[in-house]
């Protein structure tokens, strides 16, 4: 055992078992290898910055892929997981489950949706959405409407179901066959939408800004658009929150920038503030096509992870956060734009609140990742032509100064080079 508590400066009980080099060739020799790992393990956290194995700190601009909203290790979140650890830490839904009641009923108070499901990642809620959108549909239409029509570039998870409703090539090959009953529009096309709606389609399922596609945002009049030809078929609409949800895009949904509410709802990533929590919420009408036996999770609404999502749920709706969330958004927003005015190879700033990317022309993101990487701030390239930034919500102005001044560096760097 290696003791490298000492290169956490005031943190001397840091106790890490292997050091970074171990950690990366043990991880090699055991994991099966589905993720291309950057060579770096990380061992600890404290708001807006993580430490490695060596002893390095970084500032965080990945936050989990949206996962901390609240930075590392929120004292209230820390807390309330403390606190119910030692009260229930796990129960069946064989019974009734308190937090898991508190949760939902703060998660319906604060949505236009009534009856919450909880699981534990996103591509289960996703996969929830799926199972009830059918039921709903079988109970409403009839047995021939089960498709379910998603868009190029969407990024729903990893299970069969959810590759087969992701509109990426790249995450279904090698898995074939796939569950069937989807279907790929383009995104923020209205009209394609409109002329792929066939006999079969019982739901539309879209993000409301496509994370993992590369940070595309619905365009303002696209959500409504959807949302009114959903109303005039008889379809319904289930928006995946899964990354956008819980506070990511300044709102506590992102669907309220749009002025529409879903039908169906996947959430997961923020919702545990890095507690493994996911939920689907629906309107009380489609809610009701599930019936007892239909769907269940055994640690679904978990009850430490609903303390843990309480915790975080509350402290993100607590007068003028969100606000304080948007006006930070919007000065790291405007420190991008300046970059972008200097740089030339970046091609575009797009995002919505705390969830931006920048698209570049040519392949440097990787390149950039490494350099800022190199200076202490972890970004996440998707491919080699677009950054994005996933701050906490609780990242300062100071924080996301302190980010571009790095990531200036790397640009000018990899401009020169
Ligand atoms: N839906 C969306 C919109 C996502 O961004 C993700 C994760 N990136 C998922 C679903 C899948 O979530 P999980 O990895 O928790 O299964």
């Amino acid at each position: 055992m290696t003791f490298v508590g000492s290169r956490f400066g005031e943190r001397e009980e840091e106790l890490v078992d292997l050091d970074q080099e171990e950690i990366i060739t043990q991880a090699g020799r055991c994991l099966m290898q589905t993720y291309g790992r950057l060579p770096l393990a990380l061992v600890r956290g404290e708001g807006a910055y993580v430490w490695d194995a060596a002893g390095r700190r970084y500032l965080d601009f990945v936050s989990g892929l949206a996962v901390n909203g609240l930075g590392h290790c929120h004292p209230r979140v820390v807390e309330a997981i403390r606190a119910q650890a030692g009260v229930l830490m796990h129960c069946s839904n064989l019974y009734h489950i308190e937090p898991q009641v508190r949760l939902a009923g703060l998660l319906i108070e604060n949505s236009a949706l009534d009856r919450v499901f909880f699981c534990n990642s996103g591509a289960e809620a996703v996969e929830t959405a799926i199972k009830l959108a059918r039921k709903w549909a079988k109970k409403r239409h009839g047995p021939e409407r089960y498709e379910i029509i998603t868009a190029l570039q969407s990024f729903h998870g990893r299970t069969l179901a959810a590759i087969a409703a992701t509109g990426q090539p790249k995450y279904q090959q090698g898995f074939e066959p796939l569950p069937p009953g989807f279907s790929y529009v383009p995104f923020n096309d209205l009209d394609a939408l409109r002329a792929a709606v066939g006999e079969h389609t019982c739901a539309v399922m879209l993000e409301p800004v496509q994370g993992e596609g590369g940070v595309n945002v619905a365009a303002p009049d696209y959500l409504p658009g959807v949302r009114a030809l959903c109303d005039e078929l008889g379809l319904l609409l289930i928006l995946d929150e899964v990354q956008t949800g819980i506070g990511r895009t300044g709102r506590f949904f992102a669907h309220e920038h749009y002025g529409i509410t879903p039908d169906i709802m996947s959430l997961a990533k923020s919702l545990g503030a890095g507690f493994p929590i996911g939920a689907a919420l629906a309107r009380e009408d489609v809610a009701a096509a599930f019936t007892p036996g239909d769907h269940a999770s055994t640690f679904g609404g978990n009850p430490l992870a609903c303390a843990a999502a309480t915790a975080a749920v509350e402290t993100i709706l607590e007068s003028g956060f969100l606000d304080q969330v948007t006006r930070t958004a919007g000065h790291f927003r405007r420190r991008l734009e300046e970059l972008r005015a200097r740089f030339p190879m970046i091609k575009e700033v797009r995002g919505l609140g705390m969830l931006i990317g920048a698209e570049l022309n040519r392949d440097a993101a990787k390149a950039v990742q490494g350099r800022c990487q190199e200076s202490g701030l972890l970004i996440n390239a998707i491919g080699d032509r677009i950054l994005r930034f996933l701050p906490p919500l609780t990242v300062t102005t100071a924080e996301v100064d302190a980010a571009v001044d790095i990531l200036t560096t790397a640009l000018a760097q990899e401009s020169e080079g």
